[in-house]
């Protein structure tokens, strides 16, 4: 017997094919890509607009595969971190975050990671597999529901910032944005969603030249190659220019201002000499800097800068007519805050 195929990852000619050999209209191809996308389906039962007979020839043909929430955590702040379940018991994170004006998803796009930046949580356990477009999407979805459901509104905005490095998943990343800002998913705009990435120019300048026009944030955290070689190990092979000269490029095609993220640790990044150094980086792009306020991770030696030396820094920056925003920690009490996401209170079902 044929193993079963993956129902979710047919594009709508990929189905409206199968549905043609299953003997069935197009329209009823049409109705089932409806159900998994836009109206999210977590099994074929739940299909009821189709015949009870379809439905079980769909079981015995396909596999449905959506991720499955396992544990919820909110903090104190209103931060919820979901932790979920893939098909094949491996876990992930992603987390919705309440604000005055606007509900943001934070989601995972691999299950680890492989870049190992010596401030991240995530970094140490190491890269599993890659998050499949279906996988990036359900999260947007099972998030969507935690935002309606504690602050009565719908996710507003869409950040890759969970665990993994979303340019080393490429094709899966940008299938989920596909999905997220079409008439068959959310429908969302583009200009809602920012992915951050470590620093990988080769997919900086891809995305560009495929024209892709969400918002782009480069995790930046030291404004030298000497400092930022010592804690990302990406800059080994992405150095500064090479991820500035994509930057660049990406401002030039789309007209999208760069997000700088940039966590200030304790006397390693933090003396006026760098923020001069940031104010550089700054001037060579269009861009804005989120300071991000650090949360000490178990085993990691780099600390949170202390306040006096983070408000001498903003105002450094600020006097030199730098757009800078303090991002202050959210969900710290739940382990849900930026470098800490590492499935720390779970266990496989
Ligand atoms: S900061 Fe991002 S790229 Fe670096 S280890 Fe953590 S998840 Fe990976």
């Amino acid at each position: 017997m044929n193993a079963k195929k993956d129902i979710r990852k047919f594009s709508l000619e990929e189905m409206i094919t199968e549905f043609e050999q299953l003997q069935e209209p197009k329209f009823r191809a049409r109705q089932v890509y409806e159900w998994l996308w836009k109206k999210s389906a977590r099994s074929f039962d739940e299909m009821t607009s189709l015949s009870k007979e379809l439905r079980i020839k769909m079981q015995e043909r396909f596999l449905l595969q959506a991720v499955q929430e396992h544990i919820v955590q909110k903090s104190k702040d209103g931060t919820v971190k979901l932790g979920m379940s893939l098909h094949d018991k491996r876990l992930i994170e992603g987390v919705m975050i309440p604000d005055d004006d606007r509900n943001t998803a934070c989601v995972s796009s691999q299950v680890g990671c492989s870049l190992s930046c010596s401030f991240c949580a995530t970094g140490f356990l190491k890269r599993d597999r890659n998050l499949d477009w279906g996988e990036i999407y359900d999260q947007v979805i099972l998030l969507n529901k935690y935002a309606l459901e504690y602050t009565n509104k719908p996710l507003t905005n869409i950040v890759y910032m969970g665990m993994g490095e979303p340019l080393l998943n490429y094709d899966n990343v940008m299938k989920s944005i596909r999905i997220i800002t079409s008439p068959e998913g959310l429908n969302m705009a583009q200009k809602r969603i920012t992915v951050s990435t470590s620093g990988i120019a080769k997919g900086i300048t891809r995305l560009t030249d495929e024209g892709m026009k969400f918002n782009l944030a480069l995790s930046l955290h030291a404004a030298t190659d000497e400092k930022r070689d010592k804690i990302m190990e990406i800059n080994h092979s992405n150095n500064l220019e090479t991820v500035m000269n994509a930057l660049t490029y990406f401002h030039q095609k789309t007209g999208n201002k760069v997000t700088f993220e940039y966590i200030l640790f304790d006397k390693f990044n933090d003396t006026m000499e760098d923020a001069d150094n940031l104010v550089k980086l700054y001037n060579k792009v269009p861009s804005f800097i989120n300071l991000i306020e650090y949360n000490n991770v178990e085993g990691v030696t780099l600390k949170k800068a202390k306040s006096e030396k983070r408000n001498e820094f903003v105002a450094y920056l600020r006097n030199r007519g730098v757009n800078v925003a303090v991002r202050r920690s959210r969900g710290k009490d739940i382990d849900a805050a930026c470098g800490q996401l590492a499935n720390k209170n779970e266990t496989a079902a």
